[in-house]
């Protein structure tokens, strides 16, 4: 297997502190892989650190063969990959229309009209075309977060990043999000999932990989994980969540 994505001893320190200690993950193209463990692990940092939002080193990270690092390349890494945030991070000056066509209009240089009808068949994806020529905020959280997913996907990413995209949410809003997240595993994009919400990580996941410490402490199918821990820290951690 030729991973698409592809960790090696990646290390990511904040002053003395380690927050990624020489973490090795392969994911292949297509595969889900949820992330999973408890706050300050290093989940964050390390997707992060897969599109160069965070600088890091010694380690090396690859995707689709090219090195991430600063540099011409970088370029190139960012348009394979999408990322999604917790915050959503639209720009609220602009229309969800527009906020969908900016980045392939300028990145890729689509002409508006072809931009236009691309954003509306994304949005039309995630359910919201109706809501196309308002501003983010009027809309909802879960509103907000699927344009931020159509927003990925208009630049047609081989690999899409989700650092907890349903933790900002009113619990409501979450099945909604989920819901679009679910639509897109097994498409063939490569989806690396930042979550705390386990019965989507079950139920979705290929690879569920649980940090503690800035290291991956177990790795497996979700039944592996979530059935037949093999660490003591991945029980109390589902322990605890499970308890919530
Ligand atoms: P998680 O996503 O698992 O909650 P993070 O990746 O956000 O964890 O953080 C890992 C560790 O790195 C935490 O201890 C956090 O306090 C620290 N950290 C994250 N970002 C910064 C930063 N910009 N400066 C200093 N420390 C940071």
């Amino acid at each position: 297997m030729v991973p698409f994505i592809s960790l090696k001893g990646v290390c990511k320190s904040y002053d003395q502190f380690l927050a990624l200690d020489r973490i090795d993950l392969d994911v292949a193209p297509g595969e889900v892989v949820c992330i999973i463990g408890p706050s300050g692990s290093g989940k964050s940092t390390l997707v992060r650190c897969v599109n160069l939002l965070e600088q890091f080193g010694p380690g090396d990270i690859s995707v689709g063969g090219i090195p991430v690092r600063v540099g011409k390349d970088l370029a190139a890494v960012r348009a394979e990959v999408g990322m999604v945030f917790q915050s959503f991070n639209l720009f609220p000056h602009m229309s969800v229309k527009r906020n969908v066509m900016l980045a392939p209009m300028r990145i890729r240089k689509l002409d508006e009209a072809t931009a236009a009808a691309r954003a509306m068949a994304l949005l039309q994806r995630v359910g919201i075309a109706e809501q196309a020529e308002k501003y983010p905020g009027q809309l909802s959280g879960g509103q907000q977060q699927r344009v931020a997913i159509a927003r990925a996907l208009a630049m047609e990413p081989k690999a899409l990043l989700f650092d907890e995209p349903t933790s900002a949410l009113d619990p409501e809003m979450v099945g909604e999000v989920l819901d679009v997240m679910r639509g897109l595993a097994h498409t063939g994009v490569t989806m690396i999932v930042v979550t705390h919400e386990m019965g989507f990580a079950r139920q979705v996941a290929d690879r569920v990989i649980v940090m503690d410490g800035g290291r991956i402490i177990e790795a497996g199918t979700p039944a592996e994980v979530f059935d037949h821990p093999t660490q003591q820290r991945t029980r109390d951690f589902l322990k605890a969540i499970l308890a919530h």
